[in-house]
């Protein structure tokens, strides 16, 4: 598998519009990049570049390995793409769809049929190479804009919001499924998205940009648990974020104190952030110095967990979802514990 590598990558539009700032980013061989933000950020703008469908600014450049590719045009790039439409060619079969790029090569028709058929039963569609493409549901289209993209044995694939267009639930199935042939392909993979669950999902590593901007690299895991910043830690998942005062080796806060994360500086402000799945709510006869105690205003019982919202003295309530069975009425004091693992902090916004 390839590396690739974009290094100074700006890009202004005719129109004024600067959608990226100059960019650096290596993608390792055979990873699953993510390139997760709102809409706006540059995503698609950085796939392009990527692709040879636009190119950067004066000075950027775009390397595949040691190749420099900034110049090159698509079709000598050797890359397979995938959109949210699927951009399939709606009065040809599957099997047509899936075969056009090789036939363009001039492949010969027995090793485009033996592809094909690979393919085919790679993204589980055996048996449907004669349909026509629009008797298809969306969920078998992207499969075979997917196989169609990997016909060519390209050596880098990318993917902008492929399931964008399924709905939820076929949109997590295909997520699984897509994730199973990537790791078995080994091949280098950027992948756009919105969507953080998918990024999460799918990611090796995700990049999260912010107005053409990378705003924090890293894993699944580092990016949930360690946001860089304040945009990073409200775009993923939901956070709780709370003021105090550092004090000893505990926040202290008006209803408490929580502990100190192992990154804390003594003496100042700070902001703890943690997640509401790592809140332990406890009963206010249990709760000691190491608590925080406020009022419960709201209970949700959500089937596999239960959300409360709790009143701490804070800008704004701290969200509790926990899996364990117990219930307290809202209206009720409480209080609540964060193990010191699970706090980030951050100086006070201004
Ligand atoms: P994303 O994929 O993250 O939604 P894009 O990369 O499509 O974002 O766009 C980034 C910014 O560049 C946006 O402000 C968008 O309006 C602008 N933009 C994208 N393509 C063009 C273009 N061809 N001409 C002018 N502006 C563009
Ligand atoms: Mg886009």
């Amino acid at each position: 598998a390839v590396s690739i590598r974009l290094s100074q990558c700006a890009k202004s539009f005719a129109n004024g519009t600067r959608a990226l700032q100059p960019l650096d980013l290596q993608i390792h061989p055979g990873e699953t990049l993510v390139l997760l933000g709102p809409s706006g950020c540059g995503k698609t703008t950085t796939l392009r570049m990527i692709a040879g469908l636009e190119f950067p600014d004066e000075g950027g450049r775009v390397l595949f390995g040691e190749e420099d590719v900034t110049m090159l045009p698509i079709e000598k790039r050797g890359v397979g793409m995938v959109f949210q439409n699927y951009a399939l060619f709606p009065n040809m079969s599957v099997g047509e769809n899936i075969a056009y790029g090789m036939k363009i090569r001039k492949i010969a028709a027995g090793e485009r049929a033996e592809r094909v058929e690979r393919l085919l039963e790679m993204v589980h569609l055996q048996g449907l190479s004669h349909r026509r493409v629009d008797q298809l549901s969306g969920g078998q289209k992207q499969r075979v804009a997917l196989a169609r993209a990997l016909a060519m044995e390209p050596r880098v694939l990318l993917l902008d919001e492929p399931l964008t267009a399924l709905d939820a639930k076929l949109r997590e199935a295909v997520r699984s499924d897509l994730n199973k042939l990537l790791r078995s392909l080994g091949i280098t993979a950027i992948y756009v998205t919105h969507d953080q669950g998918e990024a999460m999902a799918l990611g090796d590593r995700i990049v999260v940009m912010e107005r053409g901007k990378i705003s924090q690299i890293g894993t699944p895991q580092e990016i949930y648990y360690h946001p860089a910043n304040d945009f990073v830690a409200e775009f993923i998942g939901a956070m709780n974020r709370v003021d105090g005062i550092v004090a000893g080796d505990r926040l202290q806060l008006p209803t408490g104190t929580l502990p100190l994360p192992p990154d804390a500086v003594a003496g100042q402000p700070a902001q703890a952030l943690f997640r509401p799945e790592d809140v332990e709510v406890i009963d206010i006869t249990e709760a000691d110095a190491h608590c925080l105690r406020g009022k419960l205003i709201n209970t949700f019982f959500l089937g596999d967990r239960t959300r409360f919202e709790i009143e701490i003295g804070a800008e704004r309530p701290v969200i509790a979802e926990t899996s364990r069975r117990g219930w307290w009425e809202a209206g009720q004091q409480i209080a609540i514990r964060v193990p010191a693992t699970a706090l980030v902090t951050m100086a006070p916004r201004a």
